[in-house]
């Protein structure tokens, strides 16, 4: 028979050969990969059967094999799935790219384990652990018989298989193991590997066992005749029970029989398949959770929590669902799937592609969902529409939050959690405007009184002054960062406590969320009118007043690039800092979005928030200028120069990025050469130089400056 090779995608190929040189120790996971593939092409077939049920004409049994064939080396793992078209095998398991392929080797790189493959989606290759060459014989209802053939080197084979035993449909992994792994030919192994990783897999997962058992036959004849029978049924999958039982009816009637050793083989189901969330949860252990939690998820780390339900009443559902310990790789890419939970309809597996089961923000959450209420022969377009979804998903979510809650009452677990999806659950009080309040109590941040531990929402209302109105918060790219800021000295005087927020999705979340238990939530970098005393405002006043002619010069200068300028009492250390005004964006947003959308200038000089240029009358530096002011030096470039240095410096320690860092760096350059006393003139020429330099230096510059 001729066949056709192919090249492996080069990813794939660097992935095989990683895994079949690689000194791992646990190699029996490829055996839970290969029975989850068998589990899902079985999944396939059997929703595809549920709107014809010709399909199953070809195998009607729904199974998964194991056979083992010590004398050649050979484990075979068969399952009556869907099976794969020739075009399939080629596509499936080997030439389309897969962005796991990449992703799961940088994280081997880093120190992942190769049992994690699964969650990469390129469990497939696993066998290469144990195997140094693989068969995949297939059977498609839609093509005929293809034999896929690989020793993980860059080519693969196909070829349309004449040689094999015909499989009615589904597909048959003839494993060729390494000379040191052939413990996984040994039914304790077996046994014992599908006990662990596989033992909730909802279809019998049948092992070929060879026993010797002990009958009587007709005396004098020629147990030679019985041995060559055995030998051509070898291969067949019927199990020699069967044989038994026939040559039982032949040896009726007979006179003389004798006992006889004889070897047979017979098919041994390892799994219990009854489905775990029928049971009731006190009857269930946590090892049977976490080995559930396993065999669907491709986790290799127990569940960090479980809730284990049904619902009952007017609609009827059960359902198991899993906070994992670690949130996936691909959590926030959008190409991935939207949802890890399994639909059932009266334990007949749906599909695990029901978008409107879970919302995205808890897509992270794995588990099962049977439902008593759906029709079974429902199409995944009637499963959009449907109310009982509506309500299931409803559900769903509340029980979720609840288990969230519960998380949070063990800080370590919280922790966990709280370090692997909190950015999940800031996506939930965006999205979910019913669940918003009773998320946002789960939200964790550091803050001006925390030192270094976390405090939240509630926490912060009990410590609020008695004169306190608002909870206030801080936005900014790190904790180090807003820690410094100049608009936390005015609400440190009066001992109000500030919120770190320094996650980029935390502001979303804010401004969905704007007020918590009554109270509203306040961006301290934005205008916003602070609880004052009458003779706070006064003084405030007065000052501005006498600062009059200062604050009119620096709005002459500064221009456009500023709103007003006002005088602000309490700035700490800082001569001056820039708020913006309370609706638009934060500076913090603006540094974000900048970075984001660098191309799209115009875009964000459109959305680009309104700048408070705010000045420190205590300031030594503001004090000074002021005088230069006063006394008619207005005009000097000392003046010009010290205001954009002065506004360039705010807009760095509120926490914006610079338009230009050039000129900006050219005047630090002019204020160091004039503490250095060098020649100005000279410095002029080199200055000169600089500003003639061709354009696209300077916008690497500034790209520098907003990464
Ligand atoms: P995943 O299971 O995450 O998709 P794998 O690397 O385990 O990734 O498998 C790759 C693909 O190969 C599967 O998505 C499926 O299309 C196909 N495949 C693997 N094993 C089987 C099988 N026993 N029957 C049918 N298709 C299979
Ligand atoms: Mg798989």
């Amino acid at each position: 028979m001729s066949s056709e090779t192919y090249e492996f995608q080069a990813e794939i190929t660097q992935l095989m050969s990683l895994i079949i040189n690689t000194v791992y120790s646990n190699k029996e996971i490829f055996l839970r990969e290969l029975i989850s593939n068998a589990s899902d092409a079985l999944d396939k077939i059997r929703y595809q059967a549920l709107s014809d049920k010709s399909l199953l004409d070809s195998e009607p049994n729904l199974f998964i094999r194991i056979t083992p064939k010590p004398e050649e080396h050979i484990l075979e793992i068969r399952d009556s799935g869907i099976g794969m078209t020739k075009a399939e095998l080629i596509n499936n398991l080997g030439t389309i790219a897969k962005s796991g392929t990449k992703s799961f080797m940088e994280a081997l790189t880093a120190g992942a384990d190769v049992s994690m493959i699964g969650q990469f989606g390129v469990g497939f290759y696993s066998l290469f652990l144990v195997a140094d060459k693989v068969q995949v014989i297939s059977k498609s209802n839609d093509d005929d018989q293809y034999v896929w053939e690989s020793n993980a080197g860059g080519s693969f084979t196909i070829t349309k298989d004449e040689t094999n035993e015909k499989i009615g449909r589904g597909s048959v992994l003839r494993l060729f193991l390494k000379s040191d792994q052939l413990e996984y030919l040994e039914e304790k192994k077996i046994k014992e590997v599908v006990k662990r990783h596989s033992e909730f897999v909802a279809y019998p997962i049948e092992l070929m066992v060879t026993k010797e058992v002990e009958k009587e036959v007709k005396k004098e004849e020629e147990p030679k005749e019985e041995n060559t029978e055995e030998k051509a049924e070898e291969d067949s999958d019927k199990p020699k029970i069967e044989e038994i039982e026939d040559e039982d009816d032949k040896k009726d009637g007979e006179e003389k029989t004798e006992k006889v050793k004889e070897i047979v083989q017979e098919l041994e189901v390892l799994n219990k398949t009854k489905p775990l969330w029928t049971r009731s949860p006190s009857e269930v252990t946590q090892e049977e959770y976490n080995a559930f939690y396993k065999s669907i998820s491709n986790d290799w780390e127990d569940p960090l929590a479980v809730k284990h339900f049904s619902v009952e009443g007017q609609l009827e559902f059960k359902a198991i669902l899993f906070v994992p310990k670690r949130a996936p790789f691909d959590l926030f890419e959008s190409k991935k799937k939207k949802n890890n939970i399994k639909l059932y309809v009266r334990r007949v597996f749906i599909t695990d592609e029901a978008e409107d089961l879970i919302p995205e923000w808890l897509s992270f959450v794995t588990g099962v969902v049977d439902s008593e209420d759906l029709p079974l022969n429902l199409s995944r377009e009637m499963l959009q529409q449907n109310k009982i979804m509506k309500v299931i998903k409803k559900n769903i979510v509340k029980k979720l939050i609840e288990t969230f809650e519960e998380i949070a009452e063990d800080a370590e677990q919280f922790k966990i959690f709280y370090d692997n999806f909190s950015k999940s659950l800031k996506l939930g009080i965006h999205e979910d405007s019913q669940n918003r309040n009773t998320l946002a109590k789960l939200l964790r941040y550091q803050s001006s009184k925390s030192n270094g531990e976390v405090t939240s929402l509630p926490d912060y209302i009990t410590g609020m002054k008695e004169h306190q109105k608002n909870i206030y918060y801080l936005t900014g790219e790190s904790i180090k960062a807003v820690e410094k800021s100049p608009f936390l000295p005015a609400l440190k005087a009066k001992g109000f406590e500030v919120l770190y927020l320094v996650d980029p999705i935390d502001e979303y979340a804010f401004s969905q969320l704007k007020e918590f238990d009554g109270k509203k939530l306040v961006d301290i970098t934005k205008d916003f009118e602070l609880e004052e005393t009458e003779e706070e405002k006064k003084a405030k006043e007065e000052e501005a007043k006498k600062l009059e002619p200062l604050t009119n010069k620096l709005k002459e200068v500064l221009g456009e690039k500023v709103e007003k300028v006002v005088v602000s009492e309490n700035l700490g250390e800082s001569p001056a800092a820039i708020r913006t005004a309370q609706f638009g964006w934060s500076a913090n947003m603006e540094r974000i979005m900048k970075a984001q959308s660098l191309r799209d200038a115009s875009m964000s000089s459109y959305m680009t928030s309104k700048k408070i240029f705010e000045i420190n009358p205590k300031s030594a530096i503001i004090k000074e200028l002021a005088n230069k002011v006063a006394a008619g030096e207005d005009e000097s470039k000392t003046v010009l120069d010290l205001t954009n240095l002065l506004f360039d410096t705010a807009l760095l320690t509120s926490g914006f990025s610079l338009e230009e860092p050039s000129s900006f760096a050219s005047r630090v350059n002019r204020l160091i050469s004039l503490g250095l006393g060098v020649d100005e003139e000279e410095e002029e020429k080199v200055e000169e130089v600089k500003t003639d330099a061709p354009a696209e230096a300077e916008e690497d510059n500034e790209m520098e400056e907003v990464d």
